[in-house]
């Protein structure tokens, strides 16, 4: 890196911070942002700010939203009565493109994981619970990815749904074991939702 002027230096290691950006692509990306417009750059610059400055979690399902309360959480016409819990905010756009699904979700942000050291506590289990008790909800399916800790994590959470005598039913198999939601088409996600079994 020694060759590189110092800025740009700076500029090629945070971009190679990035998720799936080696460090090829990060050279590539911090010389494409050198020869931008200065206005141009300024407005990149400035929507990563005001992102992170304005966008918070959902006061309910703990989705990103810059308001009070997420588009869907305040979506009248939704179904307030399910709740799909899933591990980011990403599988959510994943499930509305299924245009299957009507009810309400819950973002956990993340799964337990014992070996990245990630406990019931460090994600939003709580605050799932915490609707169930003050919500009219009947059923709750549990959306996280068939990994080994996607399906932990809903065990665990199907167990603490138990006394709530809430509905608990986890969306079907079939769905690739490691895939993510995120990669799924619509039509995949869809029929996993459709034949998804109580627990
Ligand atoms: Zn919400």
């Amino acid at each position: 890196m020694d060759y590189y002027a110092l800025p740009i230096a700076n500029l090629i290691e945070q971009f190679s911070k990035l998720p799936g950006i080696g460090k090829k692509t990060a050279q590539r990306l911090a010389f494409y942002i050198l020869e931008m417009e200065p206005l141009e750059a300024e407005k990149l610059a400035a929507a990563i700010t005001n992102a992170k400055e304005k966008v918070h979690l959902c006061s309910k399902c703990c989705n990103l939203t810059d308001k009070e309360l997420c588009n869907i959480c305040s979506d009248d016409r939704r179904d307030e009565s399910i709740i799909c819990v899933v591990e980011g905010a990403k599988d959510i756009i994943a499930m509305e493109r299924t245009r299957e699904y009507k009810g309400l979700y819950h973002v956990l942000h993340g799964v337990i994981s014992p070996m990245a050291n990630i406990g019931p506590d460090e994600i939003k289990i709580k605050e799932l619970l915490n609707r169930i008790q003050d919500d009219g909800v009947k059923e709750v399916i549990l959306a996280t990815n068939p990994t080994v800790e996607g399906e932990a994590t809903a065990l665990y959470i199907a167990k603490l749904l138990k006394p709530f005598g809430v509905k608990t039913t986890r969306i079907a198999h079939g769905i690739p074991v490691g895939g993510d939601l995120d990669y799924l088409d619509e039509i995949t996600l869809s029929k996993a939702l459709e034949n998804r079994r109580e627990l």
